[in-house]
């Protein structure tokens, strides 16, 4: 009976798109997570990567560490939430704080590329309007997540890299500073681990290079994202990282690609991912897991994970996605063994899980 009430409660939340296909759908969410279109909630997720985190890999202080400032960006969006500020906010609030800290690959955090050097990748999507930014490539601004903020609300452009998106920083009083800043012992040691393997497997460089990329945990843990749904019952998204550890020189990966990485649209939901970024701008994941709810009328947690257990499994990819729907449902998916992630529960409460 209960299963029934959702299906029935679902269908009239549904887009006319979706209608047609949705009673094919299986694996309703209870009638408890579901939320009426009367009575909008206030969501927020956020993510800190995903990967290869078994238990035990971590020390009691470190995983403490971790819990500690996921805990802090959570709570810190949510209150915003709170008092009445949007989505966008949220989410820029709470991924600054990911960034400012050493422990994810984002900002201070950063991964080194090949030459030692760190490339700074951001995005970020409203849903109301469908408005974008998005910045790769940086070496000197504190916070990508802030340019890609200002590239979407005070340029007439959707992505900008490099030194142009510094000199549009500049121009924003966005705070740059020294690449220096963003040298950390942890990640030098990380991209000094794998060229020493790159240097022993010299005959299969390339492929060794894109293996031990993947495989080594230390190597791009990290990356940080969040969604959230205001009061306004507006979404956004935003996803910060530094890449993958000894990527090359210019190389850009999902994180500020928006359809791959970062995508809000408030007829569906608001999706940020991490993972092996080649493999989700191939897929289009961020988009895709939309795309899922809007022809398929896929419940938002049936959309994630179809498009990462299925998808993105099949194709040899590992990761994971947080997506929020119009409602504030939740779907949370990775293939990885773990992902750091944390979000406020039906209570108010915020949770924090890694594995
Ligand atoms: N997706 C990021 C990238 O490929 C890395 C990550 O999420 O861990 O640049």
């Amino acid at each position: 009976m209960k299963q029934l009430l959702a299906s029935l409660f679902l269908l009239t939340c549904l887009p006319l798109s979706g209608i047609v296909t949705a009673q094919k759908v299986s694996g309703f969410p209870s009638l408890q997570q579901l939320q009426s279109p009367q009575n909008p909630r206030l969501g927020f997720i956020i993510h800190g990567g995903a990967g290869v985190i078994s238990k035990g890999s971590l020390t009691p202080e470190k995983e403490k560490e971790f819990r500690d400032k996921l805990s802090e960006a959570v709570l810190a969006g949510y209150k915003a939430l709170q008092a009445g500020k949007s989505s966008l906010d949220a989410v820029e609030i709470a991924i600054k704080i990911l960034e400012d800290s050493p422990l994810f690959n984002a900002g201070k955090g950063a991964v080194f590329t090949n030459d030692g050097k760190n490339e700074l990748d951001a995005s970020i999507m409203f849903g109301k309007d469908q408005t974008a930014g998005a910045v790769a490539g940086l070496r000197r601004v504190k916070n990508p997540i802030t340019l890609a903020r200002a590239v979407m609300e005070k340029s007439e452009h959707v992505m900008m890299i490099g030194e142009g998106a510094e000199k549009f920083a500049a121009e924003q009083k966005i705070e740059l500073v020294d690449p220096k800043y963003f040298w950390t012992q942890h990640r030098w040691d990380a991209l000094q681990k794998i060229l020493k393997e790159e240097a022993e497997k010299k005959e299969k460089v390339k492929r060794e290079t894109e293996k031990s990329a993947s495989e080594e945990p230390a190597n791009r843990f990290g990356t940080v994202g969040a969604v959230a749904l205001d009061k306004d019952g507006n979404l956004a998204a935003g996803t910060s990282t530094g890449g993958m550890t000894n990527k090359k020189y210019g190389r850009v990966g999902d994180a500020p690609i928006i359809g791959a990485g970062t995508y809000a649209n408030n007829e569906t939901c608001a999706v940020s991912a991490t993972g092996w970024g080649e493999f989700f701008i191939r897929i289009g994941v961020a988009r895709d897991v939309c795309a899922q709810m809007e022809y398929r009328a896929l419940p938002v947690q049936n959309a994630a994970d179809l498009v990462i257990k299925q998808k993105l499994q099949k194709m040899g990819g590992d990761g994971g996605v947080i997506a929020m729907d119009r409602f504030g449902n939740m779907g949370i998916s990775f293939n990885s063994e773990g992902m750091y992630r944390a979000y406020i529960n039906i209570k108010g409460e915020p949770v924090v899980e890694i594995y």
